[in-house]
């Protein structure tokens, strides 16, 4: 019998799923995958740990599963692929842990309802991840579930990098500067020690550059300084939302245009970024291959909003070791590194062409001042190490 944690990471319209077996000190990737479209066109898709396909199902164009549909499938799938494996937790990633969440925890229906009283600050993610523990919790009410925040890695910040120059009043009830993608974050500093002694002891700015994207000032694996702040909407120009924004800008889209604060959310996370400046499309490797002179602007804008924070952060550590770039465009895309380093070459930084375009870990020159790195993130198994550590200490 081979005990197993299971990690959900649900999203508006999907749920990602991971099994690791627990193996000694190491957990074993054991069968993934996804349900996305759960709204529109659903599609679940499933590997085992060889990472061959183990299962697929369409349900076609129109049909609409709710959170609990895709949960109650996975569920199934997995009991039915179960074989000696017996689960012992569920890790699942939550984006809000507010000011009181500094660590993971176990997902007791208390901490479920402080976690919801969180909502307001991550509208558009705390829900969905909160859903799937009520669900399990309802399904196996003893299995214990804990929660895994993207903001507590920042925790370790200094009060003056959560600050924003507003009155106490408006402070003092929780708005300041949480960041997100700590997760990723985490991992990233718990794998540089097994690449670089410098980077894993230095001054670290590591570039999460997905469909979110932000960037993490991280001082001897602990952050000090990220470019998302109250809310994920902040900081770099991303796939659909904007990125910081002059905060008259949005007295101007009230008063001016009198648009809702529904449109204006809209337009702010769904609407902007890559897909907004370029009216082409809000995926990177779409935008790469396409000529459209806006494209091109849009892609522009992205690496110069990727080279001014990276001087922000550089000056928040008083300096720069190393520049790591993970996530979907950070860890595949050889042309945005190249752009990005370019617009930081003032700091020493030297890309190695060859290096950069074969995404080896090591992409810098030799003579560059500040190591380079492109390392891929997991956040799952992130959040598995996390739960755990939680159950263990049960
Ligand atoms: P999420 O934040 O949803 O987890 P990912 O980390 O998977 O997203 O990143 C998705 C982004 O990565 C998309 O913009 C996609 O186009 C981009 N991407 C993936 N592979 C490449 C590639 N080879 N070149 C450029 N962009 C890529």
């Amino acid at each position: 019998m081979t005990d197993v944690i299971l990690v959900l990471n649900a999203g508006s319209s999907s749920i990602k799923f991971r099994s690791y077996a627990i193996e000694g000190d190491e957990l074993g990737l054991g069968l993934h995958g996804q349900i996305e479209g759960l709204f529109t066109s659903p599609r679940f898709i499933a590997y085992d740990r060889n990472g061959d396909q183990a299962g697929e199902k369409r349900w076609g164009d129109g049909t609409a599963l709710s959170h609990e549909d895709g949960i109650q499938y996975i569920s199934q799938f997995l009991t039915t692929h179960r074989g000696d494996n017996h689960l012992v937790a569920v890790g699942h990633r939550v984006v809000h842990g507010g000011e009181k969440f500094t660590k993971a925890v176990l997902a007791t229906p208390e901490v479920v309802d402080e976690l919801d009283k969180l909502t307001p600050l991550a509208p558009l993610h705390q829900p969905h991840n909160l859903k799937p523990i009520r669900i399990v919790a309802a399904m196996h009410p003893d299995l214990p579930q804990v929660a895994c925040f993207d903001t507590a890695f920042h925790r370790s910040q200094a009060e003056l990098a959560q600050a924003f120059a507003l009155p106490e009043s408006i402070t003092s009830r929780g708005v300041r500067r949480y960041g997100f993608h700590g997760l990723s974050y985490e991992y990233i500093a718990q794998a540089l020690p097994n690449f670089s002694k410098r980077a894993a002891q230095g001054r670290t700015i590591v570039a999460h550059l997905g469909n979110g994207a932000s960037m993490c000032a991280i001082d001897a694996g602990r952050s000090v300084a990220s470019t998302m702040g109250f809310t994920a909407v902040d900081g770099l120009m991303m796939g659909t939302r904007c990125g910081s924004l002059d905060p008259g800008v949005m007295l101007y889209l009230l008063e001016e245009l009198h648009m809702s604060t529904q449109a204006i959310e809209d337009l702010i996370y769904k609407e902007s970024g890559l897909l907004g400046v370029s009216g082409v499309s809000g995926d990177m490797r779409k935008l790469l291959a396409s000529d459209a002179p806006r494209a091109r602007f849009a892609i522009d804008l992205y690496t110069y909003r990727i080279g001014r924070e990276i001087g922000s952060l550089a000056a928040a550590l008083q300096g720069l070791d190393a520049l790591v770039f993970t996530a979907g465009i950070g860890e595949n895309s050889a042309e945005i590194r190249r752009r990005a380093a370019a617009q930081a070459a003032w700091l020493g930084i030297e890309l190695d062409a060859a290096a950069n375009d074969a995404s080896v870990p090591c992409i810098s020159a030799p003579s560059s001042k500040v190591e380079v790195w492109a390392i891929p993130t997991d956040e799952e198994r992130m959040i598995a190490r996390h739960t755990r550590a939680v159950v263990d200490a049960l």
